[in-house]
């Protein structure tokens, strides 16, 4: 049902109209209207101490549909992204089957849920690294992005060959920039934990040589290259180099790695597992620093659920990922506004403008008679995680029991409300 909504006095944030003000917001037949028009007849919500923004959007999310529904589905993963305020979401191919055909990437896309989903396709056929998937036809069926997400696509050649395809596209490719061959069996940064338990620590060059790779292979091809969840000063100060050079490069900032250092891991503790692993605190300082100053732009939580049995023998034997939908908004006001200063404003564009952007799409805004498509968020709420009341089907946070300042409470796509208020 369209939805016809007045909100009172509540925060619009719209960086794309460059508002950030106190007003009342209406919705009339599922559309965004100007300030002062009719307002009788509509269902109202009390806006004090709230935020409205334009919906969010997740550039990096594992709704390992279809494969592993034990972790997630399709459903779930909505479910837990429209709970987490997000409207948009990029799903990943690492899939089982590997999304590499236009079979997969039909499939993943259904108009009648809460959350639109742009899936990426793999660069890679199969996600093995050996040759280029079907790269032409998947961006005519709609693929949003390619990425063997989970690996780097290694060969030089191969990514250079994903690049000009893409290019020619305008579509991003989107690295997972860890060098196997460095990383090696490497799974943890040097940190007391992996000293106290002899858990294999992971090179900061596997990061760093890849984020070089990609960045010489973007100023080769002109191709939006977009570096996913960094997690080193180095390649922090990689990509502020590139991008004062007007090369295309954007990367990603998780809200895992700008609030967890390696020397926080408290224990042998599988939710603190995941690929690229936390950084050392001077990392975490480069990331939050990088943030600021807009050399990460985009903020992605790369929501990698795992049937809770999996993550609960230990960190040598959890899964690489952790879940991050339902606790993003949280977990990077608390760090970027509160801790951070970051301004408000920023920090949307960071997680609605900025991804659209990557993406080659229209900027995300409050604008008058464009369909309802947007995020309400209660500032003045503070609550405590806890992992049993995830929509998504999976427990894998470290955030458990943390308390974050602020939640989402309702999300509206295409001018329905995803029922939640
Ligand atoms: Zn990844």
């Amino acid at each position: 049902m369209m939805e016809n909504l007045l909100i009172e006095q509540v925060r619009v944030v719209d960086p794309a109209n460059g508002r950030d003000e106190i007003c009342d917001f209406v919705v009339r037949d599922g559309r965004m209207q100007d300030p002062g028009c009719d307002v009788s007849g509509l269902r109202r919500i009390d806006g004090r101490g709230k935020l409205l923004a334009p919906g969010f959007w997740d550039v990096h999310v594992h709704f390992r549909d279809p494969g592993n529904p034990a972790a997630e589905t399709m459903q779930t993963g909505v479910a837990a992204a429209a709970a987490g305020g997000f409207t948009h979401v990029v799903t990943m191919p690492n899939t089982v089957p590997a999304g590499d055909s236009v079979e997969w990437l039909r499939n993943q896309i259904d108009a009648d849920l809460p959350v639109r989903i742009h899936p990426s396709c793999c660069a890679t056929r199969g996600r093995l690294g050996k040759e280029l998937a079907d790269l032409d036809t998947l961006a005519l069926a709609g693929a949003a992005a390619f990425t063997d997400d989970g690996a780097m696509v290694a060969d030089d050649g191969l990514m250079r060959g994903a690049m000009v395809i893409a290019k020619a596209h305008r579509l991003p490719v989107m690295d997972h920039a860890v060098v196997p061959s460095i990383a090696g069996p490497g799974v943890v940064r040097d940190c007391p934990a992996a000293r106290k338990y002899g858990w294999p620590v992971f090179p900061a060059e596997a990061e760093l040589a890849a984020v070089r790779r990609d960045i010489r292979l973007c100023e080769e091809t002109g191709c939006a290259t977009h570096i996913q969840h960094l997690s080193c000063a180095g390649s922090v100060a990689m990509i502020r180099e590139a991008r004062s050079r007007g090369l295309p490069v954007t990367a990603e900032a998780t809200p895992h790695h700008m609030a967890l250092a390696a020397e926080d891991i408290p224990d042998d503790d599988g939710n603190y597992r995941m690929n690229p692993p936390l950084g050392i605190r001077d990392d975490v300082r480069a990331i939050r620093e990088g943030v600021m100053d807009g050399t990460l732009s985009v903020f992605a939580t790369d929501h990698a659920p795992h049937a809770p049995e999996t993550k609960s023998h230990g960190f040598m034997k959890a899964p690489f990922g952790i879940i991050g939908l339902e606790t993003a908004i949280g977990v990077t006001w608390k760090i970027m506004v509160e801790t951070c200063g970051m301004r408000v404003m920023d920090w949307v564009c960071g997680w609605t403008v900025a991804p659209a952007k990557l993406l080659g799409l229209d900027a995300p805004s409050l604008s008058s008679g464009r369909l309802a498509d947007m995020v309400l968020i209660d500032l003045g709420h503070p609550w405590v995680v806890r992992p049993d009341e995830f929509k998504s089907k999976s427990r894998n946070t470290p955030f458990a029991g943390r308390q974050l300042p602020v939640k989402p409470i309702n999300t509206w796509l295409a001018g329905k409300s995803n029922g939640c208020l």
